[in-house]
């Protein structure tokens, strides 16, 4: 148990308050459903108010697990609450919520650049989930580790470590997942829940979108395109890609992904991922984006083929240079 002065001041924030608005970032992922409805439970069993607001609505996949459809969905927030807790955002227009600023605002992130925008603010470059760093604060709170909370921490942990394959990952990772399991989650149930729950238009979308895969000339990283008539025609959606990123990862000679998905006009939604050393993250961030060294994203305009060919480049770059970072390995 991580025994930080953030944590302390957090805990006494939440008990000497009565009522709190959760919100986590826009087009939610399992850490921030989960860090936020762990952290809704865990309230709910101190007898507090805790309502979850996010701008938009949980991938489908995400639907299943308790709470996540009695988060509600609206632009802004402008209820009487005594504190917002903002979890896994870099910075507070993350959210894509309005009015959160007016309330004593608790800031609990593993971004690496968050603005510090709270009164109160823990972050924790280390954590390989928010989820990890809401456990903590829910044990330093006392509150038992019900099924609910367990399932939320779990669902965090799996989602953001791409189901244990990054290297955010640490033991205290595993002990809380651990913890989790112990406390009564299934991990099978929730496995499937997350990556075994897919419509038909999901999986044509993945063929479609996987059929005009790219690889750049080095052959080490794999560029990934979608506009709204591809998903049209295949019959899936937007919703639908989550996870696609990490299909080309699974080829050997990949070490990296670009996926550019048409916002409206000349403007994309980059997402990035990468493996080990390979720090895609700074790319994101040159961009105006965020996220991680593995997994980043940013929303750029201009004409496409100039936009690819500006990422692989800087993406060939990281490349070399994870490698010239790499410890050797012996064989
Ligand atoms: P995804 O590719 O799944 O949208 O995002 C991967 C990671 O990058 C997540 O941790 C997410 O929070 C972060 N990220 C994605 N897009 C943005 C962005 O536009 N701004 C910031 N600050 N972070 C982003
Ligand atoms: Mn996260």
């Amino acid at each position: 148990m991580t025994t930080s002065p953030d944590i302390a001041r957090i805990v006494d924030a939440i008990r000497s308050r009565h009522r709190f608005v959760l919100s986590s970032h826009s087009r939610p992922d399992g850490d921030s459903i989960g860090s936020q409805l762990a952290m809704a439970y865990a309230l709910k069993a101190l007898g507090k108010e805790a309502v979850a607001i996010n701008a938009d609505a949980a991938p489908p996949p995400l639907l299943a697990f308790p709470g996540v459809t009695d988060i509600r969905i609206a632009a802004e927030a402008d209820g009487p609450y005594d504190a917002a807790i903002i979890m896994e955002c870099g910075d507070l227009a993350r959210t894509g919520v309005q009015g959160l600023e007016q309330y004593f605002v608790i800031n609990i992130d593993h971004h690496p650049g968050n603005t510090n925008y709270g009164q109160i603010n823990w972050f924790n470059e280390s954590a390989a989930a928010c989820g990890e760093m809401v456990f903590d604060v829910v044990t330093a709170l006392g509150v038992p580790l019900s099924v609910e909370i367990a399932t939320h921490v779990y669902l965090a942990i799996l989602t953001d470590t791409g189901s244990f394959h990054y290297s955010n990952i640490t033991p205290r990772t595993f002990e809380i997942a651990g913890a989790c399991i112990a406390a009564g989650v299934d991990p099978v149930m929730v496995a499937r829940n997350v990556y075994d729950s897919n419509n038909m238009g999901r999986l044509k979308l993945f063929g479609a979108v996987l059929s005009a895969m790219q690889i750049d000339q080095t052959g080490r990283i794999a560029i990934v395109y979608l506009d709204h008539e591809m998903a049209r025609a295949a019959g899936g959606t937007y919703e639908d890609t989550e996870g696609l990123i990490n299909l080309p990862l699974t080829v050997k000679e990949i070490q990296a992904v670009v996926f550019f998905k048409e916002h409206e006009g000349e403007t994309y939604r980059v997402s990035m991922r990468s493996k080990g050393d390979i720090d895609i993250g700074a790319i994101a961030k040159q961009f105006g984006g965020g996220g991680h060294k593995n997994a980043a994203g940013c929303t750029v305009t201009g004409a496409i083929d100039a936009l690819q060919k500006t990422f692989v480049e800087k993406m060939e770059r990281a490349i070399d240079r994870a490698q010239v970072e790499a410890p050797a390995v012996s064989k």
